[in-house]
């Protein structure tokens, strides 16, 4: 009886009495059985009493371990016999944890090590397999992302990173007031997003802003979806990012065109000219006084470059349509092509790029997941299971040391 009462309250088997414990080769064996009362018919209900039993079936499960000693269940098991409905089955095993061997309370403390630790590290002190550690985890994130409210999401941030070496791509959003990742998906064209806009449109979720690059892929999705109540933000990392390929493009054409010492002082500056100045050593902002001096050229859209990233430091609306008209007008009159062309991308843009004075919002917290996504992506497991893989960023927020193993 005080067996039967420590399965009950330890491993939560509820319903079974115990038989016999033995200990065998380091480990602690449970041998139990189904309560009589608890034999109802699982086809049509009736009551234990009108169940009769028929063959028998052994089968062992782990339970949780006591220190470094396996606990075992070994359930001697029943074929039921329905006298009202004849039904012939096998007796239900609801204290499993899904398919697996295991019991649901191993399984809840399975997820919540996973929760601290890495995949390998659990299946190690456990001594379970990669696999089953790695199934008990998915499900459990399977249940509870399938429970997330999206109602109150008004904020997304939208980007996407490289899967594999830069040919494959996965588009993420990202609830920017949780910083919960809500969405992932293979690809970075519209199509990729648009299934995701369309559920949240569904669930009649209110949304306000949407922060995003300058391509015309997710601002096309949105507009598809949400039409014009929805405004699209495009934030300061994507358009610093062009000013920064518009400085290195006229490197590119300064090294093509000059020769010797000149062409020399210019070759080996690209990191100079892409960080901002507040991150360049004293000795590399020497050299870049050095350069700056010696190429007028340069040293315009330089200074462009700079400017251009102020925008997202003015305080409203009207001081950022001053600056745009002012940033572009400059922009063209040096008659660098690259920078020409980034005033027109700019000008095209305009709305999106003015919508930050409304909403303040912008892809940052997106980007700062990057390296969370690396350690991710670096696993061993890669991408074999991308199901797996999508889960993991849904939860990527709940944790500050990522593990993954
Ligand atoms: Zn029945």
């Amino acid at each position: 009886m005080a067996t039967t009462s420590y399965l009950y309250h330890a491993m939560d088997l509820k319903g079974y009495r115990h038989l016999r414990t033995e200990f065998r080769g380091g480990r602690v064996i449970y041998h139990i059985e189904r309560a009589r009362g608890k034999r109802a018919c699982a086809e049509c209900e009736a009551p234990a009493h009108e169940v009769k039993l028929a063959g028998r079936f052994e089968r062992t499960f782990l339970g949780l371990p006591v220190g470094f000693k396996p606990q075992e269940i070994v359930l001697h098991g029943h074929l039921q016999v329905c006298s009202r409905c004849e039904a012939r089955v096998r007796e239900p095993i609801p204290f499993a944890a899904g398919k697996s061997r295991c019991l649901r309370a191993l399984g809840r403390y399975i997820v919540g090590m996973c929760g601290i630790t890495t995949i390998k590290h659990v299946a190690q002190l456990l001594g379970l397999s990669w696999d089953v550690v790695k199934d008990l985890f998915k499900a459990d994130l399977e249940r509870r992302h399938k429970r997330k409210p999206l109602r109150k999401v008004r904020y997304l941030a939208v980007d996407e990173f490289a899967t594999h070496k830069g040919h494959k791509y996965m588009t993420t959003a990202m609830d920017l007031e949780t910083g919960e990742i809500l969405f992932a998906h293979e690809g970075k064209d519209a199509a990729a997003l648009i299934p995701f806009l369309k559920r949240l449109k569904r669930a009649k979720v209110q949304l306000k802003a949407v922060a995003m690059d300058m391509s015309e892929a997710y601002a096309k999705a949105v507009r598809e979806v949400y039409g014009d109540t929805v405004d699209i933000v495009h934030d300061t990392f994507h358009v610093v990012a062009l000013a920064s390929k518009a400085i290195d493009d006229t490197r590119k054409d300064l090294v093509r065109k000059l020769e010797g010492e000149e062409r020399q002082v210019i070759k080996g500056t690209k990191f100079l000219l892409l960080r901002s100045k507040e991150n360049l050593t004293e000795d590399g902002m020497t050299r870049l006084m050095k350069l700056m001096a010696t190429n007028e050229p340069l040293y315009q859209v330089y200074l462009l470059k700079e400017d251009l990233r102020t925008f997202w430091r003015l305080p409203n609306e009207a001081a950022g349509k001053a600056f745009l008209d002012r940033w572009t007008s400059e922009a063209r009159a040096t008659g660098n092509k690259h920078f020409a062309k980034l005033a027109e991308t700019l000008d095209t843009h305009r709305p999106g790029l003015l919508a930050y004075f409304k909403h303040w919002i912008s892809t940052a917290k997106l980007e700062g997941t990057n390296n969370k996504i690396k350690v991710l992506k670096r696993q061993a497991y890669g991408f074999r299971d991308m199901a797996f893989f999508k889960l993991r960023l849904y939860f990527l927020h709940e944790r500050s040391i990522m593990m993954p193993g």
